[in-house]
């Protein structure tokens, strides 16, 4: 199977699986395990924070954050389109009586900072308090400029907000840009890194920020049942991926860049979008899309079809894939 649908599909390999078996552990809630100390001491150096924390999920790892940034009646500004608001179930909401606000997402990627302006509300009871801003990077695929995010951050503290970022893919950004992690974890109180994306460990985000602000997230993931025994297994894998699965990111941003240039012409494409490791096709019906992915589905290759169809390339796509998927999607779309 060629599968196209998101960097998250991907299989630990034999070396990563046996670095998993190989590692130490112990109880990773009374802080015994050396493989996941060890992993947080390695990211948050990283990331050029005091402390990070292992978390089972990107969306346990925002939620979290979102708990100990955000106390009940507090706000945070966020996309409409961004995972913390529109995928995470409403999990700030539900658990933490934390209320989103909303803000329409650029072509790029970004909230406009006229937007975000607007709607941090005094302080004034019949208001919800303001507490937070919550950015993205990669938002769709395309990176946030460092600028950006330093001119968004800068605004969020001069009104006294606090600054997260859903980095779920951010070491895409960091291969895309070819600058050092930290720069782009410096503008930010918080940042929340997924493993189990591009990086292709079977689970596994790490949120970093300040000493206090990880010890009282350490108490929010016990709290919502993120505590884990030997967790070093994960570790380990993630360890592993930080060594063998950061650089290779640009083979799978060449890649998507061969498909959105190969796919972007074809009868029936509208529009094409690429940016990292993410191509965007716009189809002129739905219904296209839909006979597109039973098309290919029945030669091995899983897409998400419809109108726009995403296709993510990563650690298990090679290039001899891309060709593959470059000529049934042609077939499939010149016989339409
Ligand atoms: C996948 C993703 C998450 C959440 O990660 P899970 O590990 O799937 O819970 C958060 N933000 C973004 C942008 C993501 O793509």
């Amino acid at each position: 199977m060629i599968d196209l649908r998101s960097d998250t599909v991907t299989r630990p390999g034999p070396a990563m699986r046996s670095a998993m078996m190989q590692a130490a552990v112990g109880d990773d809630v009374y802080g015994d395990d050396p493989t996941v100390n060890a992993l947080e001491a390695r990211v948050a150096a990283l990331a050029g924070k005091e402390r990070a924390l292992l978390m089972p999920s990107g969306t346990q790892s925002n939620l979290v954050a979102l708990l100990v940034h955000c106390q009940r009646g507090d706000e945070y500004i966020v996309g409409q389109s961004y995972h913390t608001y529109r995928y995470e179930g409403g999990g700030a909401a539900v658990l933490g009586s934390i209320q989103p606000q909303p803000l329409p997402v650029q072509a790029d990627g970004s909230l406009a900072l006229a937007d975000i302006e607007a709607v941090i509300k005094p302080d004034d009871m019949h208001f919800a308090r303001t507490r937070l801003l919550a950015l993205e990077n990669t938002q769709s695929g395309q990176v946030l400029t460092p600028e950006y995010q330093q001119s968004a951050a800068a605004l969020a503290r001069r009104h006294g907000l606090a600054v997260h970022l859903d980095g779920a893919r951010l070491f895409n950004a960091v291969v895309e840009l070819g600058q050092p992690l930290s720069d782009l974890t410096q503008p930010f109180d918080t940042v929340s890194l997924c493993f189990s994306k591009g990086l292709g460990t079977p689970m596994g985000s790490v949120l970093v920020g300040s000493a206090d602000f990880i010890e009282q997230a350490r108490r929010w993931r016990k709290v919502v049942g993120g505590g884990l025994r030997q967790a070093g297994l994960i570790a380990a894998s993630m360890d592993y991926a930080l060594d063998h699965h950061v650089q290779r990111l640009a083979e799978d941003h060449r890649r998507a860049g061969l498909l959105a240039e190969a796919l972007g012409d074809l009868p029936g494409v509208v529009g094409v979008r690429w940016a990292t490791n993410m191509v965007y096709l716009e189809l002129a019906s739905e219904d296209r899309g839909l006979r597109l992915q039973d098309d290919l589905e029945a030669q091995g290759i899983l897409i998400r079809g419809g109108q726009s169809i995403r296709l993510v390339t990563h650690l298990d796509i090679s290039d001899e894939d891309i060709g593959q998927v470059v000529n049934a999607v042609g077939t499939g779309l010149r016989a339409a």
